[in-house]
């Protein structure tokens, strides 16, 4: 046996005991008569002390030699220590050595393997394997797999089977591009990752499955963005026989049992709010609803008084910024510069204070009177010592500016509070959304989605008006699940692709299969998918899913370890049918 115990159980009660450890040397402290080592495992640090008097001659002379992260293995007695650590869980004792085996000697590492260490992240990134080393990262890991044996137990539980599907698979659209993968022995073809198990989950429920889960690995060649990862974990569900209240009432329950079970919470009973009134309040329909700044419509009070900037628009929205009367114009002037940036690009703001000795401040003093500014400031909700920020343009930009302008200033008000968990149910998505590049309808969850039924005629009609019944949950303001009730008629699925501009014999070709299966009794069905990473990040309190996932790859895509992707043999090309050569016959 390598060990007897590790390195975070001991204890006083256990002075006397002769024990063996393994694990890595995170440091050492030399007195010259005497010398220490912190030894590290997973489970925690304990300190060996080699004493010239009281250690064997050689044993103390080969811990001289020791270096950092060597992996070794000591034999020695738990003893009381002189100076004790009370904030070290094993800091009561050390262990006299008086064996010592070097399991294997370390290369100086790159980087201090300590909980705050002096690595960057693109180097900690090259290294992962020593950064796992470190507790914060341990921990990290750790927490993911308990909302992982969470969500399995419950689910079970619940009478769910959790089934694997494949992933060499036909390429399913569901917004993303696919990644292809070439076959030899099928030279030419290509199979697909999926970009989730959504078709099979679906052939599932054909298949009498009736209740399925699976935690499960999901593909999407997408553009760049930070914290998005091309590879990533999915809680992946369907039912069979169940309307959207059904599968809302399952899923909220899982949720409250996850927040509750993992950190004690009782988060209630979970708001609803409609897409578009989502939309209407926050200007996003993934509202972060732990702090108000809710967004008003003041076209009928801000337009028609000769301000030129508002009168023609669309629409002018404003919010009430709690307590921020008192910005100074050097403050507000940031604040115009921050929603001028690029990445926003607001063409400005009307600011309006509404002071705490009831008088008001405005940018646009000269168009409106103090009787106007009062009913804005009713019409906000608007207190005294707040700051009223208003905003106006087409509808669906100027939503997206405010909404960015009120995330920022809930950041720098300290309102994202990581401790706080406020859900949130967004339901009646489009069916569709009309892409103008494309000139054609994109769906908005993916094409299996049902429209509401008593709005299925509009199809024909006013497609744009169609509401499906897809849903989402959010948390913080992070989308963190999505799914809806789906086609289970191949006449319906077969008009859905006709709408997205799919011909008949595309269709047939892509999703034959599905249109087939619905040919043979599909049960009604429905399901969600939550995502993993970022679901497990945000119950941590944090936002960055990188740091939950054991190997991750960078902000561009790449495993910087392994260093993936890397260009492939040209045999290996050759073998797939991929060399592809110019073509000398042209
Ligand atoms: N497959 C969907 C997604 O990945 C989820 C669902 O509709 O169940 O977003």
């Amino acid at each position: 046996m390598l060990r007897t115990t590790n390195c975070g159980a001991l204890r006083l009660s256990e002075v006397g005991q002769k024990v063996t450890l393994s694990g890595w040397v995170q440091k050492t402290r030399n007195k010259g008569f005497m010398l220490w080592v912190d030894l590290r495992d997973r489970y925690g640090i304990t300190q060996i002390i080699f004493d010239e008097e009281r250690s064997p001659r050689r044993v103390f002379k080969e811990a001289q030699q020791l270096g950092r992260e060597y992996v070794i293995q000591i034999e020695g007695e738990v003893i009381e220590r002189e100076s004790k650590n009370p904030n070290m869980k094993t800091g009561g004792i050390e262990i006299l050595a008086n064996r010592l085996t070097l399991l294997n000697p370390s290369s100086t590492p790159p980087f201090t393997i300590e909980d705050d260490t002096d690595g960057g992240e693109e180097l900690r990134m090259q290294y992962r394997y020593l950064d796992l080393r470190r507790t914060p990262v341990q921990d990290s890991l750790i927490f993911r797999h308990r909302v992982a044996l969470a969500v399995r137990n419950y689910l079970s539980g619940e009478g769910f089977i959790e089934i694997e599907t494949p992933y060499l698979i036909k390429s399913t659209p569901e917004g993303a591009r696919d990644f292809v993968v070439p076959s030899r022995m099928h030279k030419g073809e290509f199979y697909a990752l999926p970009q989730s198990p959504q078709t099979f989950k679906q052939l599932l429920m054909v298949g009498g499955m009736d209740k399925y889960f699976q935690i499960v690995k999901c593909f999407r060649d997408e553009d760049l963005r930070s914290d998005r990862q091309p590879e990533f974990t999915q809680i992946d569900c369907e039912l069979a026989f169940v309307e959207q209240e059904d599968i809302l009432n399952q899923f909220e329950g899982l949720t409250q049992h996850l927040i509750q079970s993992l950190l004690g919470e009782d988060v209630g009973v979970f708001p609803r709010m409609t897409y578009d009134e989502a939309i209407r309040r926050y200007g996003n329909d993934k509202p972060d609803i732990r702090f108000g700044m809710e967004f008003t419509e003041l076209n009928s009070m801000a337009q028609g008084k000769g301000f030129g900037v508002f009168d023609s628009q669309e629409l002018v929205v404003g919010i009430a910024v709690p307590e921020a009367a008192e910005y100074t114009r050097k403050q507000i002037d940031a604040l115009i510069d921050w929603v001028k940036r690029p990445q926003i690009g607001a063409l400005g703001l009307v600011w309006v204070k509404c002071n705490a000795d009831g008088s008001f401040k405005s940018s646009v003093d000269k168009f409106f009177s103090t009787e106007d500014l009062k009913a804005w400031a009713s019409e906000t909700s608007a207190q005294a010592g707040d700051l009223i920020l208003v905003m106006a343009g087409e509808a669906q930009s100027t939503r997206r500016q405010l909404s960015a302008l009120r995330m920022e200033l809930a950041e720098r008000l300290g309102l994202r509070d990581p401790k706080v968990f406020a859900p949130l149910w967004i339901t009646d998505f489009p069916l569709l959304e009309w892409d103008e590049e494309s000139q054609r309808f994109h769906a908005m969850h993916h094409p299996f989605t049902a429209p509401k039924p008593e709005e299925a005629d509009l199809l024909a009609t006013d497609p744009k008006k169609v509401k499906a019944n897809a849903y989402d949950l959010v948390l913080n303001g992070n989308e963190i699940g999505g799914g809806s009730i789906r086609i289970h008629n191949a006449e319906l699925q077969q008009k859905m692709f006709d709408l997205l501009g799919f011909s008949p014999e595309e269709a047939q070709a892509q999703f034959g299969f599905l249109m087939d299966a619905f040919q043979y009794g599909a049960p009604p069905h429905g399901g969600i998918a939550f995502g993993l990473d970022r679901l497990v990040a945000i119950l941590a309190g944090k936002e960055t899913i990188r740091d939950y996932i054991a190997f991750p790859k960078n902000n561009s895509g790449r495993d910087l370890m392994i260093d993936a992707p890397t260009a492939i043999d040209p045999l290996q090309l050759d073998e797939l049918g991929l060399n592809i050569q110019p073509n000398s016959s042209e």
